[in-house]
């Protein structure tokens, strides 16, 4: 029998009721979330003035912006729309490549990352959703608390959503099993080819200091942050156009960052839906990188919004 994965639109074998949480995080991961979260996040506030001395260049400029473009992909169009909702079909190795792309974020490892997001459907702004800012009642108090857990504090919380639930799909994957094993690996890479590459441009070591510090670092956490204000703000801040049964709203300014995840009232009204901006003048980087891909052949059965179903969605 065939069911669909709660919240995400994904087939997946029904077998019973499991339980939402899965075994704990151990203490070297646990220890890992800290260090890969709060040391970039050190380096962003030391960045500030930072950049107004003497240790920023062009070359550093350039390779945070292509590590940040390609790893935020790796996020909007792998894990997201892809991995969690079902938007389209892929080749296996575009498949691959997009789960090795989103590793290199530095968001977890793919299966915790498809388990949160599909539980976070399930349970939008209610109880049992791992990141809600409306966890903790609606006094100006509780919005403070609830803001800081849905941007970052739900991250460092040691039960770890059930992927036998929620990701059973991926789990039975052996190439996605691998990736998802291989996350040290990845986060490796996503440091040091930057450091590599900066080094081999300006044939320096401090070249190379300099790229790790600016497209390896700055960049992880300033991804980090516009991610998880997707899971904040767009859950506060902003229109909400269509019918979804939780709080997510478009919110603007964060579109042409996110690559098109801050139309994020959409996304909840039609969660398998390929684009999210979807409105006249909603820029929707991810819906044209997977549009370019079903141009080529590398995807298929892509679900893109058509007019009939828009104008059910709409309020
Ligand atoms: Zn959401
Ligand atoms: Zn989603």
């Amino acid at each position: 029998m065939t069911a669909t994965v709660e919240g995400s639109g994904s087939p997946v074998d029904a077998g019973g009721p499991k339980p939402i949480y899965g075994a704990p995080r151990a203490n070297w991961p646990q220890f890992g979330t800290y260090l890969f979260i709060l040391v970039p996040f050190v380096a962003l506030i030391a960045a500030v003035p930072f950049a107004w001395g003497w240790g920023l260049g062009w070359v550093d400029v350039a390779l945070a912006v292509f590590f940040y473009t390609f790893t935020c992909l790796g996020v909007t169009v792998g894990y997201h729309r892809y991995f969690t909702h079902g938007a389209f079909k892929a080749k296996r190795p575009v498949r691959v490549g997009l789960a090795i792309m989103g590793s290199m974020a530095l968001q977890g490892p793919i299966l915790h990352w498809v388990a949160d997001h599909r539980r976070h459907h399930a349970f939008a702004d209610r109880d049992g959703d791992p990141h809600s800012p409306w966890a903790f009642g609606t006094s100006p108090l509780a919005l403070v608390k609830g803001f800081w857990h849905a941007h970052m504090g739900w991250v460092f919380d040691r039960k770890l959503t059930n992927a036998e639930r929620f990701a059973p799909d991926m789990l039975a994957d052996e190439d996605i099993a691998r990736v998802d094993r291989q996350f040290g690996l990845w986060t490796a890479v996503t440091l040091l080819a930057p450091a590599l590459l900066g080094g081999l441009l300006t044939w320096s070591w401090w070249g190379a200091l300099t790229a790790f510090f600016w497209a390896g670092l700055v960049r992880v956490s300033f991804l980090h942050h516009v991610t998880w204000s997707v899971n904040s703000i767009c859950h506060m801040i902003g229109n909400r156009p269509f019918k979804s049964r939780d709080k997510a709203t478009n919110f603007w300014p964060l579109a042409v960052l996110s690559m098109g995840e801050a139309w994020h009232n959409l996304h909840h009204a039609d969660p398998t839906c390929a684009r999210h901006g979807v409105q006249r003048g909603q820029v929707d980087v991810s819906a044209r990188l997977i549009w370019i891909f079903e141009k080529l052949g590398w995807v298929s059965e892509v679900r893109w919004p058509t007019p009939q179903r828009l104008a059910k969605l709409v309020k």
